[in-house]
């Protein structure tokens, strides 16, 4: 077990106990310790680049981002002071990007299930509500380390309804080693600069501005908050076109449908993303890819509560650029693509015998460098390049689910599976390993939110249907 508090990843007692999980055969003797320091040379068996999984390169990671990218003997000979860590049976892979997640609905999960559409009126707004400081800091926390354990190590946050200072959510994840994204709901029309402001130069903390749903404010305040959010570089996340209930709203009220009404304000632009937008017209779509807008396709979300599935394969044929998200259903990256390859198949691929529907690249793609730039983190991380930040897994690949191995990035998408997943590296810094901390207790943080988790869904006296 790690030591609690906040210990730094190189101190090798607190990561020795996990050692003997690696003594499965698979690993060799690959320990922690091969990814503590600031720089390492890492020769994995395959290494996932933007093109597809390449044999004999090396990675040099240094200070947090990958430096050098080559032909293991030249990147060997050039950095004779490194000891190279081999990851023998391994493939090394960027991180999966969750392009929409709700950290602060952690603990009422599996309160949504069965419930009809617009959950976010009966459970999540009460849900969130009832949290204080302490409590929307641990389900930062807790949903920070299962986006984790599922290969994320960029997350973000759509924006906390719950009564506190978004810091709570920050200190969670930060704790945690994990990426954010860190929206602050901005439907009145101030607080949007103070927040841009904020977390700047901060490693792990991107700030972002949301308006839950463009009902929620006026047309003045989203198209400002679009424009300051486009000056800062940042995000504008908002929930589109989700629920049929919203869209007919919407057309009541303003005469457009939620995304024309973006459109019509003039908030829609590169700096625009989009939650979900499973219900687009083809106008709509066109909308999307002329104004250079984002959207984050959440399969998971369409399963569980949805009245419709984006079409993916059709925004990516229509050049639409997009995200994948969770939307705090179930922080897993591997079964998200698989989800969204899916959803895909079984909405849009039967009708048109379209039996590839995207292939695996298109969803591992999509969950990677196309969520960071959905997120405005192009330049920042989904791929291992040189000059990106160190945003890595290292997954095992000598499973019999993945052999013989064909086309891996299908197998990944459609196989694969958390457990896999040996070490988990966000900023070049080491945050889990088989799945857990090496240098903080995710045990007690579990057994923390096991018995806070309850109280608080007490305390909002969630109105629910009982599914029979
Ligand atoms: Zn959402």
């Amino acid at each position: 077990m790690g030591t609690s508090g906040t210990g730094a990843p190189g101190t090798a007692d607190a990561a020795a106990p996990h050692d003997a999980r690696t003594k499965n055969g698979t690993d060799n003797d690959l320990r922690p310790a091969h990814f503590h320091g600031t720089r390492q040379l890492l020769v994995p068996e395959l290494l996932l680049l933007p093109d597809g999984p390449v044999r004999g390169q090396a990675v040099l990671v240094d200070g947090g981002k990958f430096r050098a990218i080559g032909p293991a003997e030249q990147l060997i000979a050039a950095h004779r002071d490194l000891q190279p860590v081999r990851l023998d049976g391994h493939l090394l892979m960027p991180g999966f990007v969750d392009a929409h997640h709700h950290l602060t609905q952690s603990f009422g999960k599996a309160q949504s299930f069965g419930q009809p559409s617009e959950i976010f009126k009966t459970v999540w707004e009460p849900l969130e509500h009832a949290l204080d400081e302490e409590s929307a800091y641990l389900s930062a926390k807790l949903a920070a380390l299962e986006a984790l354990r599922g290969g994320f190590t960029t997350v973000a946050d759509a924006g906390t309804r719950a009564p506190v200072d978004v810091g709570a959510v920050a200190k969670g994840t930060e704790e945690a080693g994990i990426r954010c994204v860190l929206s602050k709901i901005v439907s009145t029309g101030t607080g949007g600069p103070a927040h841009l402001a904020r977390w700047e130069g901060h490693p792990l903390i991107h700030p972002s501005l949301a308006i839950a749903v463009p009902e929620d404010a006026p047309g003045e305040v989203i198209k400002k908050t679009a424009d300051m959010c486009a000056e800062a570089g940042a995000v504008l996340q908002i929930h589109v076109n989700e629920h049929l209930a919203s869209v007919e709203r919407s057309l009541k009220s303003v005469g457009r449908r939620p995304l024309e009404h973006l459109h019509h304000v003039g908030a829609l632009g590169p700096h625009t993303l989009g939650a979900h937008a499973t219900l687009l017209t083809p106008s709509e779509m066109r909308l999307l890819a002329d104004s250079g807008a984002a959207i984050s396709y959440n399969p998971v979300a369409s399963a569980w509560k949805g009245n419709g599935v984006a079409h993916a394969t059709m925004l990516a044929a229509m050049g639409v650029r997009f995200g994948m998200g969770t939307d705090g259903t179930r922080g897993d990256g591997f079964r998200l693509v698989d989800a969204g390859e899916t959803a895909q198949r079984l909405a849009y691929g039967m009708a048109s015998g379209d039996s590839v529907c995207g292939a695996g690249r298109t969803w591992l793609t999509h969950a990677t460098a196309s969520s960071a730039d959905a997120l405005g983190l192009g330049k920042v991380t989904g791929e291992i390049a040189a000059g990106k930040a160190a945003d890595f897994l290292v997954v095992n690949l000598d499973v019999p689910e993945l052999t013989p191995s064909y086309d891996l990035r299908w197998e990944l998408v459609r196989l694969a599976n958390r457990d896999q997943i040996a070490a988990v590296v966000v900023d070049g810094t080491l945050r889990l390993w088989h799945g857990w901390p090496p240098d903080w207790d995710g045990h007690a943080l579990v057994a923390r939110a096991a018995q806070l988790g309850p109280e608080v869904v007490r305390r909002a006296k969630l109105q629910r249907v009982e599914p029979v």
